[in-house]
Order: C-alpha cells, then sequence, then structure tokens
C-alpha cells in the first residue's frame, strides 16, 4: 500500500536521552501507531506516550533571594504528563534559588526523572 492511510501524524523530538532523536508518529486507521526516526527501543514508548498522556510544557515561579521580586518565573525544557503537574508545582514552591541568576539556567535538574530540567524564565 502507498502512503496516507495514517489518520494523523505528529513530529515530536525525543527527550529520553541526549541523542534527542526527532521522532515521525502516525496513528493508523486501526489505532496502533507506527514510530519511525528512534535509534532505540524507548524512543517508541517516548513517541507513543507523547500521542496518548496530555501532557504540557510547566510554568511556575520558585522562591528567589536576593532578587528585585520575590519569585523567579521557572519552565520546563520539556512537556510534564498531566498527572504528574501537583508534584511537580509542589517541588517548585520548596525551591528557593539566590540572584543572580542568567536566564535558562537550570533550577532543577530532571525534575521527578521526567528527563526533562527547569530553567529560569527570565533573568534576576
Ligand atoms: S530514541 Fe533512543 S537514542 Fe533517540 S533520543 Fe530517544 S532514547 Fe535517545
Amino acid at each position: 500500500m502507498f502512503g496516507g492511510n495514517f489518520m494523523s501524524t505528529i513530529k515530536k523530538t525525543c527527550k529520553v536521552c541526549p541523542v534527542n532523536c526527532e521522532l515521525t508518529i502516525e496513528k493508523d486507521i486501526d489505532d496502533s501507531y507506527i514510530v519511525t526516526g528512534n535509534n532505540c527501543g524507548r524512543g517508541v514508548d517516548y513517541g507513543i506516550k507523547a500521542m496518548t498522556t496530555p501532557s504540557r510544557i510547566l510554568t511556575g515561579r520558585v522562591l528567589l533571594k536576593n532578587g528585585n521580586m520575590g519569585r523567579l518565573p521557572v519552565k520546563t525544557t520539556g512537556v510534564v504528563p498531566e498527572d504528574r503537574i501537583e508534584e511537580c508545582l509542589a517541588i517548585f514552591n520548596s525551591t528557593t534559588v539566590t540572584a543572580p541568576i542568567k536566564m535558562g539556567t537550570i533550577i532543577i535538574e530532571n525534575i521527578l526523572d521526567l528527563n526533562v530540567d527547569v530553567i529560569a524564565a527570565r533573568k534576576a
């Protein structure tokens, strides 16, 4: 069969390891998923999860010392599954950083082992 049978296709960068493979995930008419572009099996799981689990880039604030504002805006470098957002926000709320901080500085590395970092969304 030639192409054109897939119901939907998305492109996504695999964040499981630093190789950052560019995945293509296609949903077939029988609701199965086909992942290509991955260099290893973990990319298949990541790609299917990306299609089936609601998730989003998370933004929030951490406490800031020595800055001209009380809190520093932060954001995740990748998507966080909806069911882990509250845990992430609890960690944000218990994190304190001290100025000066450059925009993009990693504030929390690999939060909850989700393979995403939390970085400063602005300088302080
Ligand atoms: S597919 Fe495998 S090799 Fe590629 S980024 Fe994901 S984990 Fe790394």
